[in-house]
């Protein structure tokens, strides 16, 4: 498909140990599609290589944005590509502040002599901050440092709401989130939710989705995806955990 990210058969070792094994999966633009899986399964290793990050290994396979392979290219150009990944332990950038943060992502993707227009950036940060149920105070604070874990995930939020991706992996926004604060996240997320936005959403438990309800669930185990199916199947998860799945697997191997 055309409009869609694409992993095929991919491979991801740490150090040498093959975490992620010949994983394929599609995400067309304008779809949810959540990965459930066992904490140790594999899920924030495919996160983080599909964005780039340098410490994992991919040993095989190619993962296609809109059919442009992104594998070589470093993090920066995959985000300006229309990649976003949303960090289940967001970082904390000390000196930064988080409106010189978004401005200056938001610049890289301008063309040679364009300037951003203050004004316009303010108005739609703003915007977005009060769907998101970010005090203004948070526009000067530095990104990040000293917000409490459901700060840092609704501001993973801002960051996505900002730049407008084509494609967003969104791993385990709802970890550490109380009722409330996953309820804002769930919001924001399903306001960018659209025809020109594909999502991989990440999380180990159901309750996510009943607020951001996916297209389609795939379950992860050991670095592969070993059953997919309709948004019934996170429930199905929900209630008779993941030991059926494996033992399904097991009778077909
Ligand atoms: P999940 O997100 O599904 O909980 P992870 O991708 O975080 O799973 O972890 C998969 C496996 O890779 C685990 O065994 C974990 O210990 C290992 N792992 C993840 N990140 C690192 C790292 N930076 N260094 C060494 N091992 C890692
Ligand atoms: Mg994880």
């Amino acid at each position: 498909m055309n409009s869609s990210l694409v992993i095929k058969d991919l491979c991801i070792s740490i150090g040498d140990r093959p975490i992620v094994k010949s994983l394929n999966l599609e995400v067309p633009k304008g779809e949810v599609h959540a990965i459930m899986g066992l904490n140790g399964s594999g899920k924030s290793t495919l996160a983080k290589a599909i964005a780039g990050h340098p410490d994992y290994n991919i040993t095989s396979g190619s993962v296609l944005l809109d059919r442009v392979e992104i594998l070589g290219m470093e993090a920066d150009e995959r985000s300006r590509k229309g990649l976003f990944l949303a960090f289940q332990y967001p970082n904390e950038v000390p000196g930064v502040s988080n409106a010189n943060f978004i401005r200056a992502a938001l610049q890289s993707r301008l063309g040679e002599g364009e300037e951003l227009e203050a004004v316009a950036f303010y108005e739609r940060l703003y915007e977005k901050m009060d769907l998101l149920e970010i005090r203004r105070e948070f526009t000067a604070r530095s990104v990040n440092e000293g917000f409490s874990g459901g700060e840092k995930k609704r501001n993973e939020i801002l960051q996505m709401a900002m730049l407008e991706p084509s494609y967003a992996v969104l791993d385990e926004t709802d970890s550490g989130l109380d009722i409330d604060a996953l309820k804002i996240v769930a919001t924001g997320v399903n306001t960018l939710r659209g025809p020109n936005l594909g999502v991989l959403l990440i999380t180990h438990y159901q309750r996510l989705l009943n607020y951001i309800v996916p297209d389609h669930v795939h379950v992860m185990m050991d670095g592969r995806i070993v059953k997919s199916g309709g948004k019934e199947l996170a429930l199905e998860l929900d209630e008779r955990g993941y030991d059926w799945v494996k033992a399904e697997e097991a009778a077909l191997a």
